[in-house]
């Protein structure tokens, strides 16, 4: 995908087929990610916004809440609010409470240390919130290895208090590594067992992610294990749509099949910078800031990035694949953050479009943007057996294809 300089902009089609329409974007984003402070208790390996440290310049609670009436003025039903964790921020309950108050859902991302008895009997009592709760591993050892000691039986504590508390369906967030790939029969039972949906995403090599991709990343044949895993368990695990690119197997996996980046995703991140997607926190696809004169709207509605990629994309190369229809070359981040042009193949291209990336013939981003104070790039610890010992991790989460009710749509970024 090649984003074209000053192109007009494209008219939105009426009528047809839902995907075409939001190709050219809509009014306002259908999955709209806030990180609303980078600070966290945990510090995973892979964390997408490389959390740790709280950035002094957050939003304030006044500015939290103005936001909030621009996204009730611009009918933005539901908000996925993520990290970080953002139960650490003292002002958590009181935004979320206004939030409900003011037409606009709530999804949080959270690694489940702060959800005990009593703010579980909170949640289940709310309308219009929902929890995902991250865990990256079926057993203690493959979580531990990654979101750090003491983060499974965490996740588990407060599954459990949410399940004594009565809250159905909530969801168990995870993240696909080559580790906990073999264990996703195990998720789907642990999910059965606390009443809870299973929601699997792609890890992608951003934030922290770059730092473990080569060693995390899912190997080609874990590709096919998952792809026809999720065909065999078909509406029963929500994907966010992220795993498009591996449509290019046979038969279409359920969503839009679309990088909805600009169009109908976006993330604001805790100082109010607006980006393309939650995936793609780096300069180059920076809209606007929600400080500015516009607000988020401006942004949204007016930015030259966001006009650009509602453009019809160039796919390159991609365009003569016959996989081309619902792969759509794969994931802008994804390749961006592995050194590859946007216009070219998914690093995880399922037809081997990109094994030269296996063989460490592209250059990956060295693009710093941690927020823990620790280089990028630096050897990181992974193993498993012993888990690390370090500060434990984030809440590392990322619909417009929903079941039922908007704020349980499950496109928190494809
Ligand atoms: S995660 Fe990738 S495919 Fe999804 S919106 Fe972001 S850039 Fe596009
Ligand atoms: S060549 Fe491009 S369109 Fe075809 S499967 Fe690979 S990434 Fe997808």
């Amino acid at each position: 995908m090649t984003l074209a300089p000053e192109r007009p902009v494209a008219e939105r089609p009426q009528g047809g087929r839902l995907v075409d329409q939001f190709e050219f974007g809509l009014d306002a984003p259908i999955c709209l990610t806030w990180e609303l402070t980078y600070a966290c208790n945990l510090a995973c390996l892979h964390c997408l916004s490389s959390s740790g440290r709280r950035d002094p310049d957050e939003l304030s609670t006044e500015e939290c809440k103005a936001l909030i009436d621009e996204f009730e003025r611009m009918q933005i039903f539901y908000v996925n609010i993520g990290g970080g964790e953002p139960t650490v921020r003292p002002d958590f309950w009181e935004l979320l409470d206004y939030a409900v108050d003011h037409h606009v859902g709530v999804k949080f991302s959270t690694n489940g240390f702060r959800i005990n008895e009593e703010r579980a009997a909170k949640l289940a009592a709310t309308d219009y919130v929902d929890v995902q709760i991250s865990l990256d591993g079926a057993t203690a050892e493959v979580n531990d290895a990654v979101r750090g000691a003491g983060t499974y039986d965490a996740a588990m504590r407060a599954m459990a208090n949410m399940r004594a508390a009565g809250m159905k369906d909530f969801k168990i967030s995870v993240v696909c590594t080559r580790h906990n790939i073999p264990q996703l029969d195990e998720f789907k039972a642990i999910a059965d067992t606390y009443g809870a949906q299973l929601r699997l995403t792609r890890l992608r090599p951003s934030g922290r992610g770059a730092d473990v991709w080569d060693d995390l990343h899912p190997l080609p044949e874990q590709q096919r294990e998952l792809y026809d895993w999720l065909i065999a368990n078909g509406d029963d695990v929500l994907t966010g749509d992220s795993f498009f690119h591996l449509s290019a197997y046979g038969e279409a996996l359920p969503g839009l099949n679309l990088c909805g980046a600009g169009r109908v995703v976006c993330l604001v991140d805790p100082v109010g910078d607006v980006y393309a997607c939650p995936f793609a926190i780096h300069d180059r696809f920076k809209a606007g800031n929600v400080r500015g004169e516009g607000g988020f709207d401006g942004v949204w509605t007016t930015s030259e990035l966001f006009l650009d990629l509602r453009n019809p994309q160039t796919g390159g190369a991609c365009t003569k694949c016959s996989a081309f229809d619902s792969c759509r070359g794969g994931c802008m981040a994804a390749k961006f953050f592995t050194g590859l042009p946007l216009d070219g193949p998914d690093p995880e291209c399922v037809k081997g479009n990109a094994e030269f990336l296996e063989r460490g013939e592209a250059p990956g981003s060295s693009q710093d943007h941690s927020h823990t104070g620790t280089v990028r790039n630096a050897p990181v610890p992974l193993a498993l057996g012993p888990t690390r010992t370090s500060r434990p991790a984030s809440a590392c989460d990322e619909s417009p294809l929903v079941t039922g009710r908007p704020w349980e749509s499950d496109r928190d970024t494809v």
